[in-house]
């Protein structure tokens, strides 16, 4: 087991190694690209990452829920290793390999219903989800793509046509892929309906605007991630799914933040009792590797020609080789159940935040995929931006909370699955603090 005494911050944060890194990088990278904290990693360990100047954090974000299996597993430690030793590439469209299709088998294992299904690997969630998007539309002929407000589905022309937010993701990028459509969500802490009237709307919303034969595919997050942990009020999804069915509208399940065990099971859908015909997986699936995936009904990915889908590195044979170990450490140490122990500590100790802080409007998630909504306790709107007011306070205590939300006042929690409760508690507490010192500022 790892140390449960939390950070160990041994300089100023950042230190003087990442100062100096950081001028390196302004000289090199561009602006576009962000940072959350100028704090080089060198190494990472369980749920601990430490930078070159020797500090140590808990690491609260996983990357965004890619190393929900912890830093440095042994498991795909080796199995990447063999793997580079074996052989590193041959293009899997060329020479075909074991690992791929072993992949392939536990997606097809994993995800949601037994219904005959297969997959395709690619490099990452938006090249998955563009695959997903050619796929419904050869499938169905017909070239309509629905998307749910406050999505995100990525950084390339298409995908990013079909992010909620224009700034940052697509300021400037135009001309935007067409035949995109954005229907309203289910956000029950914003508009208070049910499942049944959420899924009216939106369902109202295509029929009119766009017509429901339109359209070759409904893309929706079970979970929405950049967009604030988005949990949708009961019986939305079944709803939709329903609805599309009648309609011949393929159900794309975005699974690239809410898949591979982050919310308890394999994947979130299951949670909703909704079976989507394709699903995408992405961040968690190869342990820090960059792998994605595309799994779906055999009649609807067996609709495209030879050699319309694929590309050079996809399903490269170490990414496989780390995914196959991905997919074993979470059986055989059944981190499931792990995940779910983290978000029962998670949200009770939220929870116990909340009574004490009335800018938390709403904890919410399943699993270890929590979140909190910090909102006015007047009037119960957003408070805008306040999410990076918190995660620099924690920053600065060692503990690395992300952000999410449209209005920027989401704080997500991504923990990996081998952090113990004793860590989060720590974590909790420090971001206590963080949060007397917002209320105080939002008083004066
Ligand atoms: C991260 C993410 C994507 C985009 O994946 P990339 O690998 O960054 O292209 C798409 N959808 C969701 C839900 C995500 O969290």
């Amino acid at each position: 087991m790892y140390p449960d005494s939390g950070p160990s911050l041994i300089t100023t944060i950042p230190g003087p190694k990442s100062v100096a890194l950081h001028e390196r990088r302004t000289e090199v990278v561009p602006y576009a690209i962000p940072w959350s904290l100028p704090v080089y990693i060198d190494r990472g360990e369980g749920p601990y990452l430490f930078d070159v100047d020797g500090n140590r954090f808990v690491d609260m974000g996983s990357g965004i829920g890619v190393t929900s299996i912890g830093h440095g597993n042994l498991a795909v430690i080796e199995a990447a290793t063999t793997q580079l030793r074996n052989v590193t590439h041959t293009l899997f469209g060329i020479l075909p390999y074991e690992g791929y299709v072993r992949v392939a088998e536990f997606l097809s294992e994993k995800t949601p219903g037994d219904h005959k299904k297969s997959s395709v690997l690619v490099n990452s969630g938006s090249e998955a989800i563009e695959t997903a998007v050619k796929v419904a539309r050869k499938y169905t002929q017909r070239r309509g793509v629905v998307v749910l407000d406050h999505a995100f589905h990525g950084r390339t022309n298409l995908t990013l046509t079909m992010n909620h937010k224009i700034i940052p993701y697509g300021l400037g990028f135009g001309p935007y892929a067409p035949d995109v459509f954005h229907a309203p969500n289910s956000y029950p802490l914003w508009d208070g309906l049910s499942g049944r009237e959420a899924a009216a709307r939106t369902i109202q919303f295509v029929e009119e605007t766009v017509g429901a034969e339109n359209v070759a595919a409904l893309i929706f997050e079970p979970i929405q991630g950049e967009g604030g942990f988005i949990v949708p009020a009961d019986g939305y999804l079944p709803a939709l799914q329903a609805w599309a069915r009648n309609s011949g509208i393929v159900m794309v399940a975005d699974e690239i933040q809410s898949g591979m065990g982050r919310t308890g099971c394999w994947f979130a859908s299951e949670h909703f009792d909704i079976v989507p015909d394709l699903v995408v997986a992405a961040k968690a699936l190869a342990g820090g590797l960059p792998l994605a995936s595309v799994t779906g009904r055999a009649e609807m990915m067996d609709s495209v020609q030879r050699g319309g889908l694929g590309g050079t590195f996809g399903g490269n044979p170490v990414a496989c080789a780390a995914a196959i170990a991905v997919f074993e450490e979470i059986e055989t140490r059944e981190l499931l159940r792990e995940s779910r122990r983290i978000g029962r500590t998670l949200e009770d100790g939220l929870c116990e935040l909340r009574k004490r802080h009335p800018v938390i409007g709403e904890v919410r998630g399943i699993g270890a995929m929590q979140a909190i909504e910090l909102t006015d306790p007047e009037t119960g709107t957003p408070i805008v931006g306040s999410a990076k007011e918190i995660s620099a306070a924690a920053a600065s205590q060692g503990i690395i909370l992300l952000t999410a939300g449209s209005e920027e006042n989401v704080i997500r929690f991504l923990p990996n699955f081998t952090t113990p409760d004793s860590v989060i508690d720590l974590a909790l507490s420090i971001l206590d603090r963080a949060l007397s010192d917002l209320e105080n500022d939002t008083r004066h």
